[in-house]
C-alpha cells in the first residue's frame, strides 16, 4: 500500500457511519462536505469543459479564460495540444478554489443535430479517445482531477432525464465505450460522471454491469463515480451499483436514509466504505483532503493563456475549400458580413459556459491586424433562436413568495435579462425553487420599427414595455426547449419603436415546481427584424469590395445542452445572404461557426470555406491569424459533413433511431456511426470526415510496413513540406478488416500523427498498431476476437483517401474484456 492508501483507509476507518454517509453527497451545488473532526478538507468541482466556471451560478461568475470548444479541439487532431490546454485548465481550476474539472466530454458525434456535439469531439472513438488522454493527462499532471463524462449513451438532448439509449454490447464496446476505457487505462482517469440518461432501461447511475462490471471490473478503474447533476433517482440502487457520489447537494437519496438502509441491511457497510474511500482517494490525489483555505475565486487573464488559445483557434480551424484566394493578399479591401461579424461566437450553451474574460469578434482581430479602413461593416441578417438578451442594468426585487406580493426580501440588481438561480439566490434570503422577482431596467431603439420582445423561462415571467405586456411565458406557460427542459418554449410579442427612443421594461417571474432539475431560469430579449434591407445593404457592401467575408453559422442558443438542434440549416436568412453575396462577388470567403455541420447549397459558389467553430475568447485573432496567413488551418474534420441531413444515420424514417420512441432511443446503426456510416451506404458526403485544406502542400513517401503476421504492425513513412511556407499535415490510418462473422465497417480510423513542418522539411513517423485494433466484440462469448485473415492497411489524408494502401495478415486471437 502507498502511504496515500495507508492514510485514507485510517481516515475512513476513523469516521463514523454517517460520516463516510455524508462524502458521499454534495454538501451543495458544487462542494463536498469538510469533515473537520479529521481534519479532512472540503472537496470542489467546476463545471468544464472549455473552462473553469467555478462556482455560483452558470452565468455573471468570476471570470474565467474561454478555450476552445470540444469540437474545435476534436478539429485539431492533436493530443499534446489537448494535453497543454489540460494543463493551462488545471491553472483555471486552481484559480477557481477547485480540485476537480467536470471535463472532458467524450460522447460520440452520433447524430448531427445533437445539441452537446460541440462540447464533444468527434464521430471517431478512436480520435476521441486519443484527444481525452491528453486533455487528462495534462489536467491531471498539475494535481487536477478529470471527470470524463458523460458514461454513457447521451448522444442526445431529446428526454435526456429518462430517455433509455439502447445500445447493443458490440457497439458500446468497439465504440461509445472506448474513449472511457482509454482514460481509464491510458491516462489513469480520476473521476467518471455517469449520465443522465437510461442504459436498456436502467439509469446509468445505477448500473451495476456499467459501473461495477466494466468501469471497475474489466478496466479496473479505481476513482470516483458522480452522478450528472439530479441525475442520482435511488438510494440503494446507486449505492450498491457503484455509484459513489450524487450530486449536487443537498442531497436527496442519501444523509439519513443511507445509514438507515445500512441499518435495514439493504445496504452494506462495506459498500458505504468503499465508496467514502473511493472519494478520500480523489481528495488525496487533488490535495483537498489537505486544503483548509478559505474558499476565494479569482479571475486570472494570463498573457500566456491567451496566446495558447490565440494557438489552438488557428489549430482547430478547417479550409473546406478555397480557389486560392486564401490566405488574403495584403492591401484587399474586405467587407465583413454577417451575423458573426461583429458579435463574437465563443463558445456553446449550457453548463459549459463560462464568463470570459474578452471575447475578440472577427471584426475586432481583423481591424486589429489590418487597420478599420481597410474593412466596411454589414450585419446581413439575423442568426439567433431567440431574441437577443436585454442589456440592464435591472433593478432586481425579490419576494420571498410566488406571487411578486408583500415587500421585497432583497432589493439588488442584474447586468443583463439572463438568470440561473440555482442556489445563493437574493443573498440566500429565498429558495431557489420558491420566490418571485421583479426585473425594472429600459430599452433605448437603435433604429425605427417593429421589435420582437420574447421572454423564456424555468418559472412562469412577463415582460411589460411602457406598462403593457407585450409577452408572457405565464397564463400561456407551454414546455420548450430551453433551460434544460424545464424552460417555456420563447412567447413572443411585437412593439413599434423609434430610433432613440428610450423605453421602460418591467420582467416579473415566479418559480414553478421543477421535473427533475432544481433550478430557475429566465432570459428576456428585444430584437428588430433586418429583412430584406438587411440583405441589400450587405450586396451593396459586398460589390464594394475586394473580398467578401460572410461570417455566418449558429450562437450558444443552437449549439447548447438541453434541446437538439431541429435541423441543420443555416438559421434565418443566412444561405439567402450567402447566395446574395456571391452573386455580386466570385471572392466571396464564407467564415462557418458552428458545433458540427450544415447543408451548404451555396458550396460552389464561392471561393473559400473556413470552419472555426467556437474557438474561445480569442476567436477573432484566430480568424484572422488564418486568413491573413499567419498562421495555418490546422484542422481537419472530427466529423463528416454530408450532403444533406437526410444523409445521416440518424435521420432514418424510424422515430426509435432518432429522436426515440416511447421513452427508447434505438441504435439501430450499431458501430456503423459517421464516416462508417457514409461508406457502408455508399453515400458522398460533402465533405469528408478527416478532409481540411493546407496553405502548403506535402507528399508522403518511402513507406513501410512491418511485423505483418505479428500482433503488433507498425507502418512507417515519410511526410515533405513541398510548399514554401510551414505548415501542418494530419496522416490517417485506416484498418480494413478481414472476413468476419459480423458485419464490419470498411475502414475504421485507427491511428493518426500530425506534424508540424517548415517549408522543405521532411519528417519519419511510425504509427503502430495492436492486435485491438484488427478485433471485434464478441458479445456471446463476451471477447474480442480477431479473425484470421488479411487486413488492408490504408494511409490518407480523409475517411475516403488512399495516398498508399497494404494489407497485413493476422492470426486467429481471441480473449475476454477484462484483458483489454
Ligand atoms: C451537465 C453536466 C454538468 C453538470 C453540472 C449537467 O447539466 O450535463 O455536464 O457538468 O450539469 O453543471
Amino acid at each position: 500500500m502507498t502511504a496515500d492508501e495507508t492514510r485514507i483507509a485510517g481516515l475512513v476507518d476513523a469516521m463514523t457511519l454517517a460520516e463516510q454517509v455524508s462524502l458521499l453527497a454534495g454538501a451543495d451545488f458544487w462542494s463536498l462536505p469538510a469533515i473537520e473532526r479529521l481534519g479532512i478538507g472540503r472537496l470542489r468541482v467546476s463545471d468544464g469543459p472549455n473552462g473553469a466556471r467555478g462556482g455560483g451560478s452558470l452565468v455573471g461568475g468570476v471570470k474565467a479564460a474561454a478555450f476552445p470548444v470540444g469540437i474545435a479541439l476534436g478539429a485539431s487532431w492533436n493530443p499534446a495540444l489537448a494535453q497543454e490546454i489540460g494543463v493551462a485548465l488545471a491553472d483555471e481550476v486552481k484559480s477557481k478554489g477547485a480540485h476537480v474539472l467536470l471535463a472532458p466530454t467524450v460522447n460520440i458525434h452520433r447524430s448531427v443535430t445533437n445539441g452537446r456535439n460541440f462540447e464533444c469531439y468527434s464521430e471517431d472513438p478512436v480520435l476521441t479517445a486519443e484527444l481525452a488522454v491528453g486533455y487528462i493527462t495534462g489536467l491531471q499532471s498539475q494535481g487536477i482531477g478529470a471527470t470524463i463524462k458523460h458514461f454513457i449513451g447521451n448522444e442526445s438532448e431529446v428526454q435526456r432525464t429518462t430517455i433509455s439509449s439502447e445500445i447493443d454490447e458490440r457497439t458500446l464496446r468497439e465504440v461509445y465505450l472506448l474513449p472511457f476505457e482509454a482514460a481509464v487505462k491510458r491516462a489513469g482517469v480520476w473521476a467518471v460522471m455517469s449520465s443522465y440518461n437510461r442504459l436498456g432501461g436502467t439509469y446509468t447511475s445505477e448500473h451495476g454491469w456499467l459501473l461495477n462490471t466494466v468501469l471497475r471490473g474489466d478496466w479496473g478503474f479505481d476513482g470516483v463515480v458522480m452522478s450528472d447533476w439530479f441525475g442520482s433517482h435511488a438510494t440503494e440502487d446507486t449505492v450498491n451499483n457503484g455509484l459513489d457520489l450524487e450530486m449536487p447537494g443537498p442531497s436527496r437519496d442519501r444523509g439519513d436514509k443511507l445509514v438507515a438502509a445500512v441499518a435495514a441491511g439493504t445496504v452494506s457497510a462495506a459498500t458505504v466504505r468503499g465508496a467514502a474511500l473511493n472519494i478520500l482517494r480523489l481528495m488525496a490525489r487533488t490535495g483537498a483532503l489537505d486544503d483548509h483555505r478559505p474558499h476565494v475565486e479569482q479571475a486570472i487573464d494570463d498573457p500566456a493563456h491567451r496566446a495558447l488559445i490565440r494557438r489552438a483557434g488557428a489549430e482547430g480551424a478547417v479550409l473546406l475549400a478555397n480557389d486560392g484566394i486564401l490566405p488574403l493578399a495584403s492591401g484587399v479591401k474586405v467587407a465583413v458580413i454577417g451575423p458573426n461579424a461583429r458579435v463574437a461566437q465563443i463558445m456553446g450553451g449550457g453548463s459549459a459556459q463560462i464568463n470570459a474574460h474578452y471575447r475578440v469578434s472577427i471584426w475586432d482581430g481583423l481591424s486589429a491586424a489590418v487597420g478599420e479602413a481597410a474593412l466596411i461593416h454589414a450585419p446581413g441578417c439575423r442568426s439567433d433562436r431567440f431574441q437577443p438578451i436585454l442589456q440592464g442594468p435591472f433593478k432586481t426585487e425579490f419576494f420571498a413568495n410566488t406571487t411578486l406580493s408583500g415587500a421585497p426580501v432583497h432589493v439588488g440588481e442584474m447586468p443583463d435579462a439572463m438568470a440561473f438561480w440555482l442556489e445563493n439566490v437574493a443573498d440566500g434570503k429565498v429558495k431557489a425553487t420558491e420566490f418571485s422577482v421583479r426585473l425594472t431596467g429600459s430599452y433605448t431603439a437603435e433604429a425605427s420599427g417593429i421589435h420582437l420582445a420574447g421572454i423564456r423561462s424555468a418559472g412562469f415571467s412577463r415582460m411589460l414595455i411602457d406598462g403593457v405586456q407585450v409577452a408572457e411565458a405565464w397564463e400561456s406557460w407551454a414546455p420548450g426547449e430551453t433551460f434544460f427542459e424545464e424552460g417555456s418554449a420563447e412567447m413572443t410579442g411585437s412593439v413599434d419603436l423609434m430610433a432613440g427612443q428610450t423605453c421602460r421594461v418591467v420582467i416579473e417571474f415566479a418559480t414553478k415546481p421543477p421535473k427533475v432539475l432544481a433550478f430557475a431560469g429566465l432570459a428576456a430579449g428585444i430584437g428588430r427584424p433586418l429583412g430584406a434591407a438587411g440583405i441589400a445593404e450587405a450586396v451593396a457592401a459586398a460589390r464594394n469590395a475586394d473580398v467578401a467575408l460572410v461570417c455566418v453559422g449558429r450562437n450558444a442558443d443552437w449549439d447548447g445542452e438541453g434541446a437538439d438542434l431541429p435541423h441543420i440549416t443555416l438559421p434565418g436568412d443566412q444561405n439567402a445572404l450567402i447566395a446574395a453575396v456571391a452573386a455580386v462577388n466570385p471572392r466571396t470567403v464564407v467564415v462557418l461557426q458552428t458545433g458540427g455541420p450544415v447543408e451548404m447549397p451555396w458550396a460552389g459558389d464561392v471561393a473559400a470555406i473556413l470552419q472555426v467553430w467556437y474557438p474561445g475568447q480569442e476567436a477573432g485573432n484566430a480568424v484572422a491569424d488564418v486568413l491573413l496567413g499567419h498562421a495555418e488551418p490546422g484542422g481537419r474534420l472530427p466529423q463528416t459533413f454530408p450532403l444533406r441531413w437526410q444523409d445521416n444515420p440518424t435521420r432514418s424514417q424510424d422515430p426509435e433511431i432518432y429522436p426515440g420512441l416511447d421513452g427508447r432511443v434505438r441504435y439501430g446503426e450499431g458501430v456503423f456511426v459517421g464516416y462508417r456510416h457514409y461508406q457502408a451506404q455508399g453515400i458522398d458526403p460533402l465533405y469528408a470526415f478527416g478532409h481540411g485544406l493546407s496553405y502548403t502542400s506535402f507528399a508522403l513517401s518511402d513507406f513501410h510496413l512491418d511485423g505483418s503476421g505479428t500482433a503488433s504492425p507498425t507502418v512507417t513513412l515519410r511526410v515533405t513540406n513541398t510548399g514554401s511556407r510551414a505548415g501542418s499535415e494530419v496522416v490517417q490510418l485506416y484498418v480494413t478488416p478481414a472476413d468476419a462473422p459480423v458485419p464490419r465497417p470498411a475502414r475504421e480510423l485507427k491511428a493518426f500523427a500530425k506534424l508540424h513542418l517548415a517549408a522543405g522539411e521532411s519528417r519519419t513517423v511510425t504509427l503502430a498498431l495492436s492486435r485491438r485494433d484488427f478485433a471485434w466484440f464478441d458479445v456471446v462469448a463476451r471477447h474480442w476476437v480477431v479473425s484470421a485473415g488479411r487486413y488492408g492497411v490504408t494511409l490518407a489524408r480523409h475517411a475516403g483517401g488512399a495516398d498508399w494502401q497494404a494489407s497485413v495478415t493476422m492470426a486467429a486471437a481471441a480473449w475476454p474484456a477484462s484483458a483489454g
